[in-house]
């Protein structure tokens, strides 16, 4: 490396030069993996916190990488928010989840009853067929457009408030639910809140991890409840790993709750076995 006078500076850094080259050639394998669909979606459990029915299933991405095994969105989702590679892999998730759903109700008619929640992304978010999108996905999979939830985090919605309030109603009008995700962490305005056409609301597990701990403060997730009640959305909980965090949310009224006590991402497979055992309950 340069040495370092007086007046030089550094202007590259050969540690940054590889963390370019792992990114492009992670945008590279990405692109690959996408148009080889690689990408699959994983279903985590949404289940009532009054008495423990379940609800529906989050669909979360996956890599199946083949020689690295399964990565996490941990690892590409933001390279491909920032490449617009999330585009594709939305619209896959979207159809994969919605087709999973379909196959699950062909064997388990209880099925039907479920929701299946997906993520949507601020680059989907502005795409100009968005809308057409997810009504060709409803209309693909023959379900009731009822049991689609859209995942939007609060950023997202309120970053351009009135062009999302537009876009949101025209993704209500096909009827799909809509939740805001992440609740909490974002600078949602409240007093934006109600002006758009939400269904439910999403605590981020931040707030839920410091549940039922000693002298622990449950403020937060009350006012949160308390607001959602008030607007008539549907809360759940995020994140919930714990059977105290469980039970203060059942005293405080929450609707639903997500977490690896209630059940982690599994594939679809699992996913039937699960629907098989409560078949025979
Ligand atoms: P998210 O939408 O907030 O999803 C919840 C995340 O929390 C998931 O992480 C889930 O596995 C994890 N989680 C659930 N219960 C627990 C728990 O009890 N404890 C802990 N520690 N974690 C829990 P995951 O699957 O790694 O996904 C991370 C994020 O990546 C998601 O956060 C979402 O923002 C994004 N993502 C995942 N799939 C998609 C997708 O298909 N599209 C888009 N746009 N984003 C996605
Ligand atoms: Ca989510
Ligand atoms: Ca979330
Ligand atoms: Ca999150």
């Amino acid at each position: 490396a340069k040495e370092r006078g007086k007046n030089t500076y550094v202007v590259f850094d050969p540690s940054m030069r590889s963390r370019v080259q792992d990114a492009m050639r992670l945008e590279t394998e990405l692109r690959r993996a996408i148009a080889q669909e690689e990408i699959v979606a994983h279903y985590q459990p949404i289940v009532s916190v009054a008495d423990n029915v379940l609800l529906g299933f989050e669909a979360l991405a996956r890599w199946r990488h083949p020689e690295r095994g399964l990565i996490f969105p941990g690892e590409f989702i933001e390279l491909a928010e920032e490449t617009g590679l999330i585009v594709n892999l939305g619209r896959q998730i979207l159809s994969a989840a919605l087709q999973d759903l379909a196959s699950w109700c062909t064997v388990h008619p209880a099925a039907s009853r479920l929701t299946m929640s997906v993520n949507l992304s601020a680059r989907q978010f502005m795409q100009s067929d968005l809308v057409e999108q997810v009504r060709q996905a409803v209309r693909a999979s023959g379900m009731p457009a009822q049991c689609l939830c859209l995942e939007l985090t609060e950023s997202v919605v309120m970053e351009n408030a009135a062009s999302a309030r537009v876009l949101l109603e025209r993704l209500k009008a096909l009827q799909v639910r809509l939740a805001v995700d992440d609740f909490g962490t974002g600078y949602s305005s409240l007093a934006y809140l109600h002006q758009f056409p939400l269904d439910s609301l999403k605590v981020d597990r931040s707030f839920v991890q410091r549940l039922g701990r000693q002298d622990s403060d449950n403020a937060i997730v009350h006012a949160i409840i308390q607001l959602a009640q008030a607007l008539r959305l549907r809360v759940v909980a995020e994140g919930v790993e714990e059977v105290a965090q469980l039970e203060v949310l059942q005293s405080l009224g929450c609707d639903a709750a997500q977490g690896y006590l209630l059940g982690k991402p599994m594939p679809a497979e699992a996913v039937l076995r699960l629907l098989a055992g409560l078949d025979s309950e």
